[in-house]
């Protein structure tokens, strides 16, 4: 028998099929910059297969420490930051603990506080998506909280918390905050500095978005040195393997070169945006990210329109708070011009 509960999660199920236009999983919409690729490959050749890893993970943590302003004990990894974020509910939660997150958010939490048996404390954003902090604090306070996890800018809504909101929350938090920052390079601002200044602050950053490398699967976390020394007592040893620690270490040493992309990225959003909203009915929420939330009369069909001609899109047609959303990733501008043209051209009644 397994334990209880378990065989009633729902898998994490993504739609595998060649894709002519893939913008369903907010991936960067091109590989890595080739400057970077070139240098990976050349890395790639020297790595010792025969050896395990190094166990500290010491060159990449270093190399993340450094170019954020904190000490090697201060940064852990994970296998994405997934694998970071599940650690920290399984560290924090377990039976009769509280965990709470805002909703509708990431899918993944709530399957993180069941699997680690915590109690998940989901509490509503505002209509338009935003965040208020009181009730967050309110929802803390009344269910004795052991962590609060702040998504920032927020998937799949799109919606950003400023950061002034962020910091109220940490100071006034009774537990530790964990903000899960896979999207802020697309939005600028960062609480990894105020890292420094609250113990109980967790960031959570993931190399899957802005950086192109989804492939490799990893992630980092920034935080309180006794904080990391408890994600280091609950890894596996050798968890990252060589080659994602080799090809991480590349792309942050090369972060600059993702610049162009990440504005390029930021560009299209806007112009895509600006177009829906001024040819169409759609509601565009603003977007932080990379990618658009919309909310559509028919998303359902829309998704299934769009699946027609070969776009892949994220449908969440009958989620709970997204009734009639789907959520879009901002894709190269030839691929974002031809889904602008077929939403037009669903809207004007192809079908
Ligand atoms: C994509 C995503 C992640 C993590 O992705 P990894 O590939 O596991 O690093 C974490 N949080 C949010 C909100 C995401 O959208």
């Amino acid at each position: 028998m397994f334990r209880p509960g378990l065989d009633k999660l729902p898998v994490y199920g993504v739609e595998e099929q060649d894709w002519r236009i893939k913008v369903d999983a907010n991936e960067s919409n091109r590989n890595l910059p080739p400057l970077v690729a070139e240098r990976v490959e050349g890395r790639l050749s020297y790595v010792a297969f025969n050896r395990y890893p190094d166990i500290a993970m010491t060159e990449l943590r270093e190399e993340i420490g450094r170019g954020s302003g904190y000490d090697i004990d201060n940064v852990w990894l994970g296998n994405g930051s997934s694998e970071i974020l599940e650690k920290l509910f399984f560290l924090y939660g377990g039976v009769g603990r509280s965990i709470v997150f805002s909703v509708p958010s990431f899918s993944m939490y709530a399957i993180y506080a069941k699997i680690s048996e915590s109690t998940a404390v989901p509490v509503p954003l505002e209509a338009d998506y935003t965040l208020d902090k009181e009730k967050i604090l309110r929802a803390a306070e009344e269910h004795d909280a052991k962590l609060i996890v702040l998504c920032n800018p927020n998937n799949p809504t799109g919606t950003a918390i400023p950061l002034t909101v962020v910091e109220d929350i940490v100071r006034r938090a009774k537990c530790p905050v964990v903000v899960d920052e896979a999207y802020m390079e697309f939005y600028g601002e960062t609480a990894l500095p105020l890292v420094a200044q609250y113990p109980n602050l967790i960031v959570a950053r993931t190399f899957s978005k802005a950086y192109g490398a989804a492939g490799i699967r990893a992630g980092y976390v920034i935080a309180n040195e006794e904080v990391i020394a408890m994600l280091r007592k609950v890894s596996m040893p050798y968890h990252i393997n060589k080659l994602t620690l080799t090809v991480a270490e590349t792309i942050f040493q090369m972060r600059d070169e993702f610049i162009p992309y990440i504005q390029q990225t930021i560009i299209e959003r806007e112009r895509m945006a600006a177009f829906i909203e001024t040819e169409t009915d759609i509601t565009v929420y603003p977007s932080s990210t990379n990618f658009l939330l919309l909310k559509v009369e028919g998303a359902g069909e829309l998704a299934k329109y769009l699946a027609s001609i070969g776009i892949a899109v994220r449908s969440f047609a009958n989620a709970p708070m997204l009734e009639n959303c789907i959520r879009i990733t901002i894709g190269t501008t030839a691929e974002n011009d031809e889904i602008m043209s077929a939403i037009k051209r669903w809207c004007k009644g192809a079908k």
